[in-house]
């Protein structure tokens, strides 16, 4: 990414798309966002970005000022996997499975893998995970490796 403006603008334009490819009215989902680094999982280095479901359809993603900095390859990965945490908290789980299949992809059981299932299903690439375990559109390894977490 180049600057913070950048960051807003692809966060909006995945938040749209994904919201496009659901069909999904505006006020669907109560989404927000906001980028700073006041959240203790930011001090590791793969810390890049956690969501928040505040119950009902109300979700919020922070995001680290790692982000501006980080090439958009990651930034867009981890913007689209956290999104994939989104719809993972607010729909539900057998239309999701029902969107996974018909767009190719499985829907894992467990809760990250899911998040990068939806965002492969919403986008078409796969989410890689690179040599610093972080995510990825163009280096490294798919599915998210078991000893991250999954
Ligand atoms: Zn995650």
């Amino acid at each position: 990414m180049r600057s913070l403006q950048a960051l807003i603008d692809l966060v909006d334009l995945r938040w749209e798309q994904a919201r496009a490819r659901f069909g999904l009215p505006e006020d669907a989902i109560d989404f927000g966002f906001s980028v700073g680094d006041d959240y203790p999982h930011f001090k590791k280095e793969r810390g890049y970005a956690v969501c928040f479901w505040h119950g009902g359809n109300k979700c919020r993603l922070l995001l680290s000022t790692k982000m501006i900095r980080a090439p958009k390859h990651r930034s867009d990965a981890i913007v689209r996997h956290e999104l994939g945490h989104v719809f993972d908290f607010v729909l539900n789980d057998e239309w999701l499975s029902d969107f996974c299949h018909e767009n190719g992809v499985d829907m894992p059981s467990t809760d990250e893998r899911k998040a990068d299932a939806l965002a492969e299903a919403i986008w078409g690439d796969p989410i890689l995970y690179d040599h610093q375990e972080v995510q990825s559109l163009k280096n490294g390894v798919a599915p998210r490796p078991a000893y991250l977490g999954l």
